[in-house]
């Protein structure tokens, strides 16, 4: 069995981060990258506040700088997902269908997928005119009214971006208060394309082949309403990506990784060796940038860990 140093799961800023700070460090990281490289930002549009771009910079370009500036290090990178491990204080293995690799650490930057609302229809009619990804699919909607769901940062940001291809976009919000940062909501509330109907839910999102509708309910009021929309936009958080290594580490009520039992080792996970960082165990900040900042601190973790163990 391949034996190295540090392996690292995940290929977002956070993981991208700990490779970087890694191969610095002489460790020779392997980085399993998945099947979908670069995790949420290759799905994003423009970044405008991550430091040391001041003009911002795109999503993907952001990763493709991140990755090369990790491979320049010498990380070596696998890109298929893991498909199990083994991860005890004495033992750790990871695996890629029959392939396997010991490591001596291993952490953890999965991230977080995209939550849907769970509605049959909105299973049935995902990529006939139901998304939950604006910067994808905002092209198939040149100069039709279309509906996002959502009340936080991505809703208002993608509600943005998607006024540059559609000429409507509703913005379907359950409260009347947002959770999105106030320059954002100010931004969508500026552009005459967005309409904000609040303190309603989609109840169903309606079409045979395709998105014709969607039937939602005031709250307040309870009363039941069509909309004629020809795509419906989901942006209602993320889950994070945990479903490897549940009964292995803690996993919080919300679903993150529970990291911090070491006070010197803030990305510790209970297992000694295994680190996790970005926002598969940060449910309160979730930037690009506080990711890159604990896929740091994880390699740093990772680094005292080996030192420690030799
Ligand atoms: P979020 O902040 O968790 O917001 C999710 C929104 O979806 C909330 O408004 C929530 O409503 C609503 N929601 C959740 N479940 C729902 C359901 N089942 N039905 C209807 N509505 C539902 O998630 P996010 O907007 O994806 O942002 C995640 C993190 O990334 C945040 O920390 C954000 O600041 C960051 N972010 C930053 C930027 C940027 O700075 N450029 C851009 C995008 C994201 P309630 O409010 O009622 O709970």
């Amino acid at each position: 069995m391949e034996k190295r140093n540090v392996i690292i799961i995940g290929s977002g800023p956070a993981g991208l981060t700990a490779a970087i700070y890694s191969a610095r460090a002489n460790l020779n990281p392997l980085l399993f990258e998945g099947y979908q490289s670069g995790g949420q930002l290759m799905i994003t549009t423009e970044v405008e506040n991550f430091p040391g771009f001041k003009d911002g910079i795109m999503g993907p370009e952001l990763m493709e700088e991140l990755k090369s500036q990790a491979e320049k290090f010498g990380t070596e990178f696998i890109s298929s997902d893991v498909t199990k491990v083994e991860l005890s204080a004495d033992k750790k293995i990871i695996w890629d269908e029959d392939e396997a690799y010991e490591a001596k650490a291993v952490i953890i930057a999965t991230g977080a997928t995209a939550n849907l609302l769970g509605l049959p229809n909105e299973k049935r009619l995902m990529g006939r005119g139901v998304s939950a990804c604006a910067t994808c699919d905002g092209f198939f909607f040149k100069d039709k009214e279309i509906a996002l769901v959502g009340g936080g940062d991505s809703a208002m940001e993608e509600a943005t971006y998607l006024t540059r291809f559609a000429s409507k976009v509703f913005v379907i919000h359950r409260r009347d208060q947002f959770r999105a940062s106030k320059i954002m909501i100010q931004k969508a509330k500026e552009n005459p394309k967005i309409e904000f109907i609040l303190n309603s839910t989609v109840e169903d999102i309606l079409g045979d082949a395709k998105v014709t509708g969607i039937r939602i309910k005031n709250v307040i009021s309870g009363d039941i309403s069509d909309l004629k929309v020809e795509g419906v936009f989901i942006a209602i958080g993320h889950t994070p990506n945990t479903t490897l290594f549940k009964g292995l580490v803690d996993i919080d009520e919300k679903g993150y990784i529970v990291t911090g039992t070491d006070k010197q080792k803030r990305t510790a996970t209970k297992i000694p060796g295994v680190f996790a960082c970005g926002d598969v165990q940060d449910s309160i900040y979730k930037q690009a940038i506080t990711a890159a900042g604990s896929g740091c601190a994880a390699a740093l973790d990772a680094e005292r860990y080996i030192e420690s163990m030799e």
